[in-house]
């Protein structure tokens, strides 16, 4: 998408004024606001009603300026250097001297760091004196936004500015590594799990057990649409949606698919907004039938279930 250096600009103003504001980003869109600032830090949970335990992904331009906040090891730079920036979060030990705010923590002593691959999130992260603290742009526990009208949708004027950048790439949150020691998943994202293993030569744990939490991405009620989610269904209710991987099936007023051809990448893309659709045509639930359990699709699949949570 094209740089308006002109929006850049705006967004940059206001975030130098501790503001918090939209930004897209090629997983989702962002709320976004000055991670070395409590002020700034605190707009971000107030505005998403974000438990305060809850810690944010910090953004950042590159490795360099990543170095003043973190302690990195091999494997971080091994997938660094191939996956980013892109879809990957990493859990890295903080340093003493970091300025991050205690907020965006919640005083861990670890911290979540992303690269952005999206053009105008990096051209915006290229041009400020500090990291972006930014959780995804929707209310908490409910379905992330891929498209500035959706962050509207949910913030209406409360929220100072949104940057336009079109419609998310990827569609579903970053994958959260703890890479400091034996590497391990904490939630699955746009970048897939056989990706990271084929790139570090290991298998990896996926350590998202619902008791033992480390990152609510994990926790059970998320991402949901605000109506019920039935999984793995062959049967549908009255007033229920029918939502499908491929458009295999009869047109109707309720059947809804993700991919026309079944591809589970343009599923992702599609996921959250027509479970968005889905809820505003006020269907009283959704009944989802199988979808493959590889690629992308163990992310969707995750989303899923958690959102069936309700
Ligand atoms: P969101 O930005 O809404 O997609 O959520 C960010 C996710 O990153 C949440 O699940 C957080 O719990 C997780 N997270 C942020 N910081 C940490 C950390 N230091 N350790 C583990 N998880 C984290
Ligand atoms: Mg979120």
């Amino acid at each position: 998408m094209k740089i308006n250096l002109a929006n850049i600009k705006k967004a940059k103003k206001l975030l130098n004024k501790n503001e918090c504001i939209a930004i897209p980003t090629e997983t989702v869109y962002g709320l976004a606001a000055n991670a070395y600032s409590d002020q700034a830090c605190k707009k971000i949970y107030k505005l998403k009603k974000r438990p305060k335990k809850n810690p944010l992904i910090i953004h950042y331009f590159n490795l360099k300026k990543l170095r003043k906040d973190c302690f990195y090891n091999n494997n971080f730079l091994r997938l660094y250097k191939k996956f980013c920036p892109g879809p990957i979060t990493f859990i890295l030990d903080l340093k003493k001297n970091s300025k991050i705010s205690k907020i965006a923590t919640n005083n861990k002593k670890t911290l979540a760091v992303r690269f952005p691959k999206h053009s105008i999130a990096r051209s915006l992260l290229k041009t400020l004196e500090y990291p972006l603290a930014a959780p995804s742009a929707n209310l908490s526990s409910k379905v992330s936004a891929v498209s500035s009208s959706d962050v509207k949708e949910d913030f209406g004027k409360k929220i100072k500015y949104v940057l336009e950048g079109g419609r998310s790439a990827i569609g579903l949150e970053s994958t959260i590594i703890d890479i400091r020691k034996k590497p391990k998943v904490l939630r699955l994202g746009g970048l897939t799990l056989g990706s990271i293993q084929k790139n570090l030569k290991e298998k990896i744990k996926i350590n998202n057990s619902p008791e033992k939490i480390t990152s609510p991405g994990q926790s059970k009620l998320h991402y949901s649409p605000g109506i019920p989610i039935r999984i793995n269904v062959k049967k549908i209710k009255k007033n229920e949606a029918l939502l499908f991987l491929k458009n295999n099936h009869k047109a109707n007023t309720n059947h809804f698919f993700l991919s026309k051809k079944g591809n589970l990448n343009e599923a992702a893309k599609n996921l959250y907004s027509t479970l968005r659709k889905i809820k505003k045509n006020k269907f009283k639930s959704i009944a989802v039938k199988k979808i493959p359990n590889k690629g992308l699709g163990k992310t969707i699949n995750d989303r899923l279930i958690r959102a069936s949570k309700f």
